[in-house]
């Protein structure tokens, strides 16, 4: 789950991360009541679950409140990589010119099984673009999950990344960010630009919070920062069926019983020149009523022209998938071409019910890479 900037500096703030003063605002007029009640020069800043809003002009500077209250009409409601400016932070203002940029982030490496720890002397510009233009800029540091960072390893880190200014305040904004890291369960935080001032004083000016939706549950008091409109309808409707659901940008439906032959099933519709509209794993030993629910789902997006189902049936029983499908078509949901593949337990029965049926929208393949082209074909039609 990302989270905007405003909810990530909330969350650092409460491990001791030196952030500036800030409110949300939802009109320029709110706005330029926040600018004068701060009293000096602010930042307005689109919330958006997106980075690089600075350079999409999303990031504006302002002397005045008046000037805020231009510049929150500018960011309002413009278009950020395809999302909408809804709301808008408005933060007491740094003088940029007058320190330093740098970044610090954690991130889950899966090549060292932990977190790893990123410093760079080159803040503010985006990281991704960083390590594919200059790698060498970049300090890594495996973080032990036991201990966590130590200070005396943070700052090795911040000499190491060519860090000026206060080094113990710089490594201890460090040591609270991998703090925060390890107990929320990120995966991701990150602070761009950790902003050294003139004094050598570090203050966080962006932050980049992920969280890891599988450990969600362990935080049940960060649950009020999901933001339900953010998010895919269809994503939503899935989550409260209980489905592992992914929307993908093709235009073939799938469907399977478990994350193994799901995957496989998007490799298959790829071989077969299509792609594939979705992610959707029914789990195993699905019933009639699980099925049903999974194809009026994938019959709702408007992106699938045929769905392929491909089930191994184990616990899951074939004839429990076929009564789903059946149910679904006498219902009118499924009106678009199922083209599938059912093997294994009770699968002659699946047969036999299909058969009875015999409408031309259900098909049966013996192989899943029949059922896959049969799909593929009738998507791109
Ligand atoms: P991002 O582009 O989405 O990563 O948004 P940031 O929050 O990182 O802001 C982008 C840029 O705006 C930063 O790299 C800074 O250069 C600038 N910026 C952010 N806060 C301030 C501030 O308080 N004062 C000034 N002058 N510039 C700021
Ligand atoms: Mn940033």
């Amino acid at each position: 789950m990302k989270l905007h900037e405003y909810q990530g500096k909330e969350l650092l703030r409460r491990f001791g991360v030196n952030v500036q003063d800030g409110k949300i605002a939802y009109t320029p007029d709110e706005v330029r009541g926040i600018a004068q009640e701060f009293g000096q020069a602010v930042v307005v800043k689109a919330q958006v679950h997106v980075g690089g809003r600075g350079k999409a002009g999303g990031v504006k500077f302002s002397t005045t409140p008046d000037k805020a209250y231009e510049n929150a009409q500018k960011i309002l409601g413009m278009d950020i990589k395809g999302l909408t400016v809804k709301k808008v932070l408005v933060t007491k203002a740094v003088d940029i010119d007058k320190g330093v940029e740098y970044y610090v982030g954690l991130i889950v490496d899966r090549n060292v099984q932990s977190y790893t720890l990123m410093a760079c002397a080159e803040g503010g510009m985006e990281i991704e673009e960083l390590a594919v233009e200059r790698p060498e800029a970049i300090i890594r540091h495996r973080i032990d999950p036991i201990t966590g960072l130590r200070p005396f390893e943070a700052r090795a880190v911040a000499l190491k990344a060519g860090f000026k200014g206060n080094l113990n305040k710089i490594a201890t904004m460090m040591v609270q960010l991998s703090k925060a890291c390890l107990e929320l369960d990120c995966n991701l935080a990150e602070i761009n630009p950790l902003f050294v001032d003139e004094n050598g004083d570090p203050i966080a000016l962006d932050a980049k919070v992920d969280l890891d939706d599988n450990a969600l549950y362990r935080h049940q008091d960060l649950m009020h920062f999901r933001e339900l409109e953010a998010e895919h309808p269809l994503e939503i409707e899935a989550s409260n069926y209980g489905f592992a659901y992914v929307k993908l940008d093709g235009n073939v439906g799938v469907l399977g019983n478990g994350a193994g032959i799901v995957m496989t099933s998007l490799d298959v519709v790829n071989r077969a020149g299509a792609k594939p509209a979705n992610f959707l794993d029914i789990g195993g030993g699905a019933k009639a009523e699980i099925v049903f629910n999974a194809i009026k789902l994938v019959s709702k997006d408007s992106d699938v022209k045929a769905i392929f189902i491909n089930i191994f049936g184990g616990i899951t029983r074939a004839d429990e998938v076929a009564k789903g499908v059946i149910q679904a078509l006498h219902e009118g949901i499924l009106t678009k071409p199922v083209r599938m593949r059912i093997a294994g337990t009770a699968e002659e029965e699946a047969k036999a019910l299909l058969a009875e049926v015999n409408s031309p929208l259900i098909q049966m393949y013996a192989t899943m890479f029949e059922a896959a082209d049969a799909a593929a074909l009738e998507a791109n039609k």
